[in-house]
């Protein structure tokens, strides 16, 4: 599965990979894309696994908070881009991935370094939070 996102430098669209080695950068720029990637319990190990801070949202179809958070999220991606990779699971089609975390409820954000959880968030906030939480995350233990 790969998700495409339009560069907010030069306005290419580029095709985003849900595991790489490498940051994912524009095609025709070369500036750091916001990655932002859908896993599930076959994909999560690859997609968390990667130089920088992995942004994890856990939420459902059926959960509103989760839709409130969701825009927070995108603009962590967006204002992180080199810095942070973000990706969503599902818990309905992964549940696998939030027994392996001790996740009770969602919304549940989680920050992971070397695929260890180094913060986490549960409920919502709003977006301004949500990125001043992010930005503490991954900062603090750089
Ligand atoms: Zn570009």
């Amino acid at each position: 599965m790969a998700d495409v996102v339009t560069c907010s430098a030069c306005g290419k669209r580029n095709r985003l990979p849900t595991s790489a080695k490498g940051l994912p950068r524009c095609a025709a720029c070369h500036v750091s894309l916001p990655w932002l990637v859908e896993a599930d319990e076959k994909t999560f190990a690859a997609a968390v696994s990667t130089s920088v801070p992995v942004l994890v949202d856990l939420w459902a179809p059926w959960c509103g908070p989760c839709k409130t958070i969701a825009p927070g999220v995108v603009r962590a991606a967006n204002e992180f881009a080199g810095r942070l990779k973000v990706v969503k699971v599902n818990v309905d089609v992964a549940p696998g991935v939030s027994a392996k975390f001790g996740v009770q409820g969602i919304p549940t954000l989680l920050v992971l370094r070397d695929g260890k959880p180094i913060a986490r968030q549960v409920g919502a906030l709003p977006a301004d939070r949500l990125t001043a939480w992010v930005r503490g995350a991954i900062e603090e233990r750089s």
